[in-house]
């Protein structure tokens, strides 16, 4: 059985696929943000290797950053919880190196690019200095670190706009009114919350319907 929450809270990991659009399906994290230990639905995600993946890649960059002169936060150490007057945020950055007055927060990634993850990154940007005091007056940027790239993200990609639809989006997920519900097989197939929680739950893929025309 689902144990309401006394108060929303979100992961940072929970939204960058909204905000880019990837996904459009906001009652999931609706239902997360106002919920926990529901029944989830077993994952066929191979969580071992993906861990070892991971690990083996953030070593490589905490290295790198050692080397280069870096003093270097790690996960755990980086946890924050920035609290608001609907919700709590929070998110755990794989690496924040720092040296004097700067700060790069790395968020290291073993799949393919995808836009979705430098939104991560930008979210990150936005609630570190506000939640980390040793931060605060840090002058920061980001990157995404891929096994064979890097993309990097300046400290002013996190201008009011994006800053006005990342609060918007966080006011819906965490009214006490439903967010929309948008089920698919493409989103469906990869969330974890199960029929029972979420009757709409679309568990076959189907041909889209078609038609005929002219005009080509
Ligand atoms: S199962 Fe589908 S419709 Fe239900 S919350 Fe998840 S993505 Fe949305």
């Amino acid at each position: 059985m689902p144990t309401p929450r006394d108060f929303p809270y979100i992961w940072t990991t929970w939204l960058p696929r909204l905000l880019t659009g990837e996904n459009s399906c906001e009652w999931a994290i609706w239902f997360k943000a106002h919920h926990q230990s529901w029944e989830r639905v077993p994952s066929d995600f191979d969580q071992a290797k993906w861990m070892l993946d991971h690990t083996a890649l953030l070593n490589e960059r905490i290295a790198n950053r050692t080397v280069g002169g870096h003093d270097v936060d790690i996960e755990a150490q980086n946890r924050f919880e920035l609290h608001g007057k609907t919700a709590i945020l929070a998110g755990r950055p794989d690496i924040i190196a720092h040296r004097e007055d700067h700060a790069v927060i790395v968020d290291a990634k073993t799949g393919h690019d995808s836009p979705s993850h430098a939104v991560q990154v930008m979210i990150y940007l936005y609630a570190v200095p506000r939640s980390l005091e040793r931060y605060r007056n840090a002058k920061l940027s980001g990157q995404v670190t891929y096994r064979d790239h890097t993309v990097r993200i300046s400290a002013e990609a996190v201008d009011d706009k994006f800053i006005q639809n990342l609060g918007a989006l966080i006011r819906r997920l965490s009214a006490d009114k439903p967010a929309r519900r948008v089920p698919s097989f493409a989103e469906c197939r990869f969330c974890d919350i199960s029929a029972a929680e979420c009757p709409a739950r679309v568990e076959d893929d189907y041909e889209p319907e078609d038609g005929t025309t002219e005009d080509f």
